[in-house]
């Protein structure tokens, strides 16, 4: 790893002797917008952590359609299958906004977990805030007409990603949520009437948004909640490390003991910074 500052808050979370246990074996990545992370049907070589950026998991409708059922951004980590020993993907995981990120192998994840039950213990934790979100997506899509979870949607994205302006086409929000793409038109131009946003062509940026939270349904309440009780912190709530006790710890774990299963896998693997 060359930089020593870490975006990504699962990461961020890890105490540093859980983080010392997979800091040699993180890559610094560029994730182009549209780039396929995970193949369905696919062995997962990488997981990865978004530093920057959104990547969307598509699960098959049929007919060759795709539906979002999931989104991650520099809060959580793509591939959660890996973490319960699953290492085919069943959906379809896509750069939906390029950015940086940190990927790590699959089988060092796998090692490091099984060296470390505190590390295991967080990465199913997290494991489990997924499968919460997720299932809440589906009541969600069950339950709330197409405004309230379109403005849930728009501010899910916006707290993954670093920037509230969303480079995201109306083509792009419809097929996300699942709706046709007149839906969508009508409802953001509502939204924009409004004051809650303000679009641009191809892009769309948050305004207001305590505007947005009253608009959209109570699963976002219910799904924010769900992160800060399971995961801790955001970047709207604080952060575990600061800058200085990542860099410090980036030094100890380059010193990895002779002879332990860190220093052999460090020296049997050229590493790549910043490849892609
Ligand atoms: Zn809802």
């Amino acid at each position: 790893m060359n930089s020593p500052v870490i975006h990504n808050e699962l990461l961020r979370s890890l105490s540093l002797q859980d983080y010392a246990a997979i800091c040699p074996f993180l890559e610094r990545v560029s994730l182009k917008a549209n780039r396929v992370l995970h193949h369905a049907r696919t062995p997962m070589d990488y997981v990865y952590f978004p530093e920057d950026g959104l990547v969307s998991v598509l699960a098959e409708v049929g007919d060759g359609n795709l539906i979002e059922v999931w989104l991650v951004g520099r809060e959580g980590m793509v591939g959660t299958p890996a973490i319960l020993g699953v290492t085919v993907s069943r959906h379809r995981r896509i750069v939906h906004l390029g950015g940086p990120a940190l990927r790590l192998r699959v089988e060092d994840l796998v090692n490091a977990m099984n060296d470390r039950p505190s590390l295991r213990a967080r990465f199913l934790q997290y494991a489990h805030y997924v499968l919460l979100q997720t299932s809440q997506i589906g009541a969600c899509n069950a339950k709330h007409p197409v405004e309230q979870r379109l403005a849930r949607w728009i501010l899910m994205a916006a707290d993954r990603s670093a920037a509230d302006r969303l480079p995201l086409t109306q083509q792009t929000l419809a097929r996300m949520i699942g709706v046709r793409r007149a839906t969508v038109t009508r409802c953001i131009a509502a939204f924009d009437r409004g004051g809650l946003i303000t679009t641009a062509r191809g892009s769309l940026q948050v305004v207001s948004r305590p505007s947005l939270e009253s608009v959209a349904c109570p699963c976002y309440g219910i799904m924010r909640n769900q992160y800060f009780q399971l995961m801790g912190g955001s970047r709207h709530g604080g952060v575990p490390y600061d800058t200085g006790v990542i860099r410090a710890h980036e030094h100890l774990v380059t010193r990895a003991a002779p002879g332990t299963k860190q220093a052999d896998r460090e020296s049997t693997r050229s590493r790549q910074p910043f490849s892609d």
